[in-house]
This record gives structure tokens, sequence and C-alpha cells, in this order.
């Protein structure tokens, strides 16, 4: 069988990524994540577990994506914009592609559950869904504030089979269900823990980062079979950062190709009202790892705000951290008035609803007129069908 897994763009050296990464747990974790480490290289070295991954991208996620050409938009924008379409990914983001990959290990490691921690729900769906197709227990955190943003997620995961466990601590968001899902992980030891962004203790980045490669290798396929070129740039929204790395990782060695992250500007620059984390944050150890963070003055983790529940994390991938650090990609906030506005402006004009998480990358490529950029790339992480009750509260304001 042909080698269709080139070498990784995402895999730290030692854990690190420049300076950002490594690994800040209590001692218990350091041997479940040395075994996790282990399996990992062990399994992206096997070929039946690529095929057998391969297949289940294929036939279960709906892989590959198509590269779709937005008229509509290009015609607005004064550039050709092409959109990554993982929001018709099954389950309606790219989530599923790290999902996936994690519960493949899970198994080959033995564990029968898994836990996971949930912002807009949609790593929480995607979680469920592989537990309930790979015969699993579920049991997913997910903080109070968020629950009532993302109801009809909340139904999917309860009806997919996993427990759903409320946390009301704190902001009661994406962090504070990390900090409880961290906490029931090691009174658990029987569960794997399947992490939904780039972000945590080292080997975590790395894996995650690997399974949404798939996002670029095919992106760089697509636009080469349609264009015969390169994209002169590549927008994503950045949360965690893992739809965002997952395109961005085929580009990164095409020094031409300029790389834009859309981070959650939330309604200021303010603290408590911004999740722009490598705009605004600062390099600090933050739940396992060492990157951007957003703090107070005296160093410590503060929360973020954005309208959009994915993007509403005071962390940041350590490996954007480090292209940030070297100038290889440009971070830039999107505020929650010009996301939604972009959400309204590709739902009317290319019958396309995006997450509103998504909408910041859109807002990103229409707002930002590089005098060279004629040909785009905006990875549509996911689809809007979440958003529709936020949305309709925000019109009626
Ligand atoms: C979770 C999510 C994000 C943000 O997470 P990343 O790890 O930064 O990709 C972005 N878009 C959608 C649709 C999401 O569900």
């Amino acid at each position: 069988m042909e080698n269709s897994y080139p070498i990784s763009n995402t895999i730290a050296t030692n854990g690190y990524y420049g300076s950002f990464g490594g690994r800040f747990v209590p001692d218990v974790l350091n041997s479940k994540l040395d075994e996790l480490n282990e399996e990992f290289h062990k399994a992206i070295k096997s070929e039946s577990f690529q095929s057998e991954l391969d297949y289940h991208l294929r036939t279960f996620v709906g892989r590959p994506s198509p590269l779709y050409y937005a008229e509509n938009l290009s015609k607005i924008a004064g550039k050709e914009i092409f959109l990554k379409r993982e929001d018709l990914n099954h389950t309606g983001a790219h989530k599923i592609n790290n999902a996936l990959g994690q519960v493949l290990l899970a198994r080959s490691l033995g564990y029968k559950e898994l836990v996971a921690e949930t912002g807009a729900g949609q790593h929480g769906v995607a979680t469920a869904t592989v537990a309930a197709k790979f015969g699993m227990k579920c049991t997913i955190f997910m903080g109070e504030e968020d629950i009532k943003r993302q109801r009809p997620n909340v139904e999917r995961m309860k009806l997919l089979g996993a427990e759903v466990r409320s946390t009301s601590r704190g902001e009661a968001t994406l962090s504070d269900a990390v900090d409880a899902a961290l906490e029931f992980y090691i009174n658990n030891p029987q569960c794997f823990y399947l992490l939904g962004s780039q972000v945590g203790p080292d080997p975590y980045p790395s894996i995650v980062g690997y399974f949404q490669e798939v996002i670029g290798r095919e992106a760089k396929k697509q636009i080469l079979e349609i264009k015969g070129k390169l994209p002169d740039s590549v927008y994503a929204a950045v949360g965690g950062g893992s739809n965002a790395i997952g395109i961005f990782s085929a580009f990164l060695q095409e020094h031409e190709v300029a790389l834009y992250g859309a981070e959650g500007g939330g309604k200021s620059d303010k603290p408590h009202e911004t999740a722009a984390t490598l705009s605004l944050g600062k390099p600090t150890v933050f739940q396992g790892t060492y990157s951007f963070c957003l703090t107070d003055d005296n160093g410590n983790p503060i929360s973020a705000w954005s309208a959009a529940a994915g993007l509403d994390y005071p962390g940041i991938s350590p490996q954007h951290a480090h292209l940030k650090e070297i100038n290889r990609v440009t971070y830039c906030p999107v505020y929650d008035a010009e996301a939604y506005e972009a959400f309204i402006i590709l739902s009317r004009r290319e019958g396309i609803i995006p997450a509103l998480e998504s909408a910041h990358a859109i807002a990103l490529a229409l707002k930002l007129q590089p005098e060279d950029e004629k040909l785009v790339i905006v990875n549509l992480s996911g689809r809007g069908d979440k958003d529709l009750f936020n949305i309709a509260t925000k019109k009626d304001d």
C-alpha cells in the first residue's frame, strides 16, 4: 500500500515546540502519559493502524471533505476564496478526526471508558459518538454556562449514551470543565482521557495535531488539483488551536503561503472580555503545558470571553505559541460583532450556516486585504446548527 502519511509537522521534539510545551502534571499521571506516548508512536508507524484510521475517516467521517469555491463570497472580497468544508464531517466539525484517532489508541491500550471535557459541545459530541461506535463508556464534563449556551449538543451527547456532568466551578466554561475532567481522570485510572484540542501536557499536543493533519493534507492536494498552485494565504479560527494546526501543517514549510489565525476577540481587549490568548496573553504554565495564557498582573490565569464557546479558552496550543514566536503565523483578534456579521454573510450569500467559531476565520479573511493576496483557503471548522439559538437571541437584542 502506498504510504499516504508523510513526515508529520505537528509532533513535538522531546515534548517541546521551541521553548513551548512540556509536561507539567502531578506525578501520578506521568506513567499514563508515557504509556500513551509509546502507543501513539507505535501506532503511527503501523500499517494496520493507518489503514484502519483511513477506513473510518472515509466511511464514518465522510472524508475527504470538499474544498468549495465560494463564488459569491469571492465577489464580495475581491479575491478567490475556497472553503475547506470540515462542517460536512459526521457530527459537524473537525473534532471527529481527532476523537477517532484517539479512540483507536484507547482501544489498543485496552481501555473501555473515556472521559473528556467540552466547551461548545462539539468535542463532547465527537467523543460520545466514537464511544458509541466502539462500545465504550463515556463521561463528558461541561461547564454549567456552556450547557445553557449549547443545549442541542447536550441532548445529542445524552442520546449517544454519554453521561454529561455539569461543573459550576469558576466561570463554568471550558477551562473549568478541563479541570473537572482532569480531576476525574486522576481518580479514575481505568479511564482514557480523550483530549479535544492541541493543548494539555505532552504528548497530547502532538497527538491532536497529528490526527488533524488530514485537513491540511487534503486541502493542499485539492487546491493543487483545482488551481494548479498553492494558495497565497490560509485562514483558520484559533481556540485551542487544533483545526488551525490541522490546515496550517501542510503549508508550514511553504514559505510563500501566508498563514493567519483568527482568535476570539470577544467584546473588547479588556481582561475577562477577550479570548485572544496569543495577541494579549503571556507565556506561563497552564493546564499541563508551557504556552501563552491570558493572565492578570500577577501572572495568574484569568477567564476568557468569546461569544463562540469553542474559542472561549484562556490557554493555547504550545505549537501556535512557537509559530507566533518565530513569526510564521500571524494571529489577530476578531471581535464577536465581526464574527456575527460574517456568520450572516456566509449564510445569506453562500447558503452555508457556519459555526460561530468558523465565522471568525471568514471575518478575518474578509477584513485583511494584503496586496498580493488573490487566492485563499479558509478552514470552515464546523457547521452552525448549535449556534442558532444564540444568534436568534442576538438579533432580538
Ligand atoms: C472546538 C471548535 C473550534 C476551536 O477549537 P480548535 O481546537 O482551536 O480548533 C473551532 N471551530 C469549531 C467548529 C469547533 O467546534
